[in-house]
């Protein structure tokens, strides 16, 4: 696996490719001509290969010089390969369990292998079918409170913390995706938007002519921006997460820079919201799916406070970091005055991730890049009832944060739409 020159591998050259990296030879068992490749990337960015040998199989990522979605007229940086392998080797540090293992990778062909993950499935397409994950909330919330924790200043010291950030800096062609598609394109005229019309026509031109919500969403694009709080995922939605009723594992970490720690927690949510208000466009008989809608709302609830009760439990036991010298808060005052500072600091991570959760909703609808769990409405009638109902929760939600104190009163919010 030395020096290779990029290009695009497709079945034959990647097998040759394969067969000369002794780990994956390995890993796979059997000879190369009879390992089996299939290209399965189902994302926007990339191609994906399954590899399947005598003994074993791999998952191949390997990053295309331009959007997968758009074609060669949208160029993107290989070098995303370069930062997505860094967030793998940094997650599998702190979550090991909960990434999938990285076997190989080779920055000039932008290529990852990578354990293959089977019989997983991509979390949303599991939703869609209403089935449970009874080990996710635990798995996701200590996924995000240990990489963001040890990624950020009440860990870090003060030199390590801004050379992880010189680290990431690098992705900004990532980020700006990012900026233009999920904090601006949808509230203005964009080429690229598209939303389910007629029926929403009257829905959009609204969100492109209010100007509370062009306020709030810049702040929220501002402080994407301007906030290097922790190393992010970067693109933590239910597409991102592959699942058993057992397991659960991160993919996908392209995205990864140093960014607000509410944009990972409400990624999450904010999708777990879409796949409530989507699901009764899911359902043949009334009230089927109601079982499967109530573990949600307990799954989005649970999320927000399995993350915070970790998070904390971080800050109490392991904050070596130069954020809040000890040294600052001694004695028993101190103590409490740095409690109730914790408190403080979890209601304004909860803030922006309930912002950052109906930016992410909103998006969906209004924006580029669509998700399934909308599209698979066939009824575009009754597709366009359900992300309506998603449209008028994720808009109060940006405009009224700070007036959803709990994540009850979110939950609250989206059952009364429902
Ligand atoms: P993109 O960046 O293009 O979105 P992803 O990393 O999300 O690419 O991968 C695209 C698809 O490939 C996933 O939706 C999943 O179906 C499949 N895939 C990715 N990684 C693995 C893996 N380790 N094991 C099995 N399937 C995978
Ligand atoms: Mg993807
Ligand atoms: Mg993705
Ligand atoms: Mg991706």
């Amino acid at each position: 696996s030395g020096a290779s020159q990029y290009r695009i591998l497709r079945e034959a050259d990647l097998r040759d490719y394969l067969a000369g990296v002794p780990a994956i030879v390995t890993q796979l068992g059997g000879a190369p001509a009879d390992w089996s490749i299939s290209e399965v990337g189902d994302g926007n960015l990339n191609l994906v290969f399954i590899v399947k040998g005598g003994t074993g199989g791999i998952a191949v990522k390997q990053a295309l010089p331009y959007v997968r979605l758009v074609g060669e007229s949208w160029p993107l940086p290989l070098s995303r390969a370069h930062y997505e392998h860094m967030a793998l080797v940094h997650q599998a540090r702190l979550a090991s369990e909960l990434v999938p293992a990285v076997l190989h990778h080779d920055a000039e062909l932008a290529l990852t292998a990578m354990e293959l993950l089977e019989p997983h499935i991509i979390m949303r397409k599991g939703l869609i079918e209403a089935t449970r994950y009874p080990r996710f909330v635990d798995d996701i919330s200590t996924f995000l409170a240990q990489t963001l924790f040890f990624s950020s200043d009440l860990a870090l010291s003060a030199a390590a913390k801004k050379q992880g950030i010189a680290d990431f800096a690098g992705n900004h062609a990532l980020c700006k995706i990012t900026e233009d598609l999920i904090f601006t394109d949808p509230y203005r005229i964009a080429e690229q938007n598209r939303w389910t019309a007629p029926y929403l026509d009257a829905t959009a031109a609204a969100f492109r002519e209010d100007l509370d919500l062009h306020v709030a969403i810049s702040r929220l694009k501002l402080k994407f921006m301007a906030s290097p709080e922790a190393l992010l995922h970067g693109d933590l939605h239910t597409g991102s997460i592959m699942v058993t009723e057992s397991e659960t594992k991160v993919i996908d970490p392209e995205f990864a820079f140093y960014g607000p720690m509410g944009f990972d927690i409400g990624a999450v949510i904010g999708n777990l919201l879409m796949a409530y208000l989507a699901s009764a466009g899911h359902e043949r008989t009334p009230g089927e799916r109601a079982p499967f809608e109530a573990w949600l709302l307990e799954t989005i609830e649970g999320v927000w406070t399995g993350f915070s009760q970790r998070f904390l439990a971080l800050w109490r036991s392991e904050a070596d970091g130069d954020g809040y010298p000890a040294s600052l808060f001694t004695g028993e005052a101190g103590a409490v005055r740095l409690e109730a500072e914790r408190q403080a600091y979890m209601a304004r991570l909860f803030r922006d991730t309930v912002g950052f959760a109906a930016a992410k909703t909103i998006r969906r609808i209004l924006g580029l890049a669509h998700n399934i769990d909308f599209e698979w409405i066939a009824d575009e009638k009754q597709r366009a009832i359900c992300e309506a109902r998603a449209l008028k929760l994720a808009r109060g939600m940006m405009l009224e944060a700070g007036s959803y104190t709990t994540i009850g009163a979110v939950t609250y919010a989206a059952r009364e739409l429902r």
